[in-house]
């Protein structure tokens, strides 16, 4: 099997793979489970410094992207799309779905997002609902400073909507401290749990404006209001899918004793663009760079899917291309999770030098 080297999904680590094969129960009887879900949930709220409750879905991240979409988006509501990657732009199309008109403020897809010119434009119009906007936009390297942007929005009285699921555990994220409402997350990328899992924190704003919605929300499965109260009233929307909860509990466990994380993401994230400039390649970009995945630019004279192959073949490691308006153009190392790690980054660079020092 190759080397994942891939930003997301992530390699899984022995002992979550393990808590996934433990004995399995009925999740909807057994009233321990509903205070192991719990005590889940609160592990991620403490990774994300809130003390806002956060709630696991089964689903993938985009599940989570939705659910925060179809939670609080009513039939004609103005929602800011903030746009600099191509999960920033795909979020007008949860918002239009269920009825938001989305208003794009789209900037240069090589930059981070300026909050000073944010400001400006919301001095101009800030009649939003909520913002959404992207954290780190894999298919391109991007992160964006949330820490900036979301007490700023705060201050106009908008909503946020973060998707960090390609962030989070990589990147240092104070969600109360920067005012953040709601914050999707999933299992596949820097949590290195397995596929399969999205969670989603809700503050207290986004809750109080979720009830005062005048029309239902146009969703069961993606209905956040639906496990507000699980724990009160031992019910879940829907069976709860108990492996993948296990895994994910020993997942959050391995990042929360892990107190060298994110020191660690940032050195190998530093080292992988350094030593690939050095070697007079390019990383897609000019500011905003996540320590979770590196893109780098196809130099000319060689196709993605050329590179791509002869890495694994040659060094045993999968990268990733990109997709969208990046397909064909970058090629992607996810340096996240159990792949933050000193040895496999220094390997796949290699690798990767080996196979582009041929186009020269
Ligand atoms: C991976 C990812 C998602 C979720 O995508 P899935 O295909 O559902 O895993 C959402 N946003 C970002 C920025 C991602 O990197």
């Amino acid at each position: 099997m190759l080397k994942l080297m891939t930003p997301g999904p992530t390699r899984v680590r022995e002992n979550v793979r393990l808590a996934r094969s433990m004995e399995t129960t009925n999740p909807d009887l057994d009233l321990t489970f509903y205070d192991f879900y719990k005590d889940t949930c609160e592990l991620i709220s403490q990774v994300l410094n809130t003390k806002n409750p956060t709630y696991i879905l089964s689903g993938e991240g985009i599940l989570g992207l939705e659910a925060a979409c179809a939670s609080l988006t009513e039939p004609g509501d103005r929602v800011l799309v903030i746009d600099n990657g191509v999960f920033g732009h795909g979020f007008a199309d949860f918002v239009r779905i269920y009825g938001g008109e989305p208003v794009l403020y789209t900037t240069d897809y090589q930059e981070e997002i300026d909050a000073a010119a944010l400001q400006r434009y919301l001095e101009e119009d800030h009649a939003f609902k909520y913002a959404t906007l992207v954290h780190c936009d894999t298919p391109s390297g991007r992160l964006n400073p949330i820490r900036e942007i979301c007490p700023l929005l705060k201050q106009y009285g908008i909503l946020t909507v973060v998707d960090a699921v390609a962030s989070m555990f990589g990147e240092v994220i104070q969600a109360d401290a920067w005012n953040m409402d709601v914050i999707c997350g999933g299992s596949q990328k820097a949590l290195s749990a397995p596929i399969g899992l999205t969670f989603v924190t809700v503050s207290d704003d986004a809750r109080r404006t979720m009830h005062d919605r005048k029309t239902p929300v146009a969703s069961f499965y993606a209905n956040l209001l639906n496990f507000e109260t699980y724990y009160e009233d031992k019910w879940f929307p829907y069976t709860m899918p108990v492996s993948d909860i296990y895994g994910l509990h020993f997942a959050l466990r391995n990042v929360i004793e892990d107190s060298g994380i994110y020191q660690r993401h940032k050195e190998n994230a530093d080292y992988v663009r350094k030593t690939l400039r050095d070697a007079g390649y390019q990383i897609y970009g000019n500011s905003g760079y996540s320590n979770t995945v590196t893109a780098i630019i196809v130099p000319e004279g060689m196709t993605a899917e050329e590179i791509l192959t002869s890495v694994a073949e040659e060094s045993g490691i999968m990268l990733a291309g990109s997709f969208d308006t990046f397909a064909g153009k970058l090629i992607r190392i996810g340096h996240m999770g159990e792949q933050s790690n000193a040895l496999d980054v220094k390997l796949t660079v290699e690798a990767l030098l080996k196979v582009l020092s041929k186009s020269k």
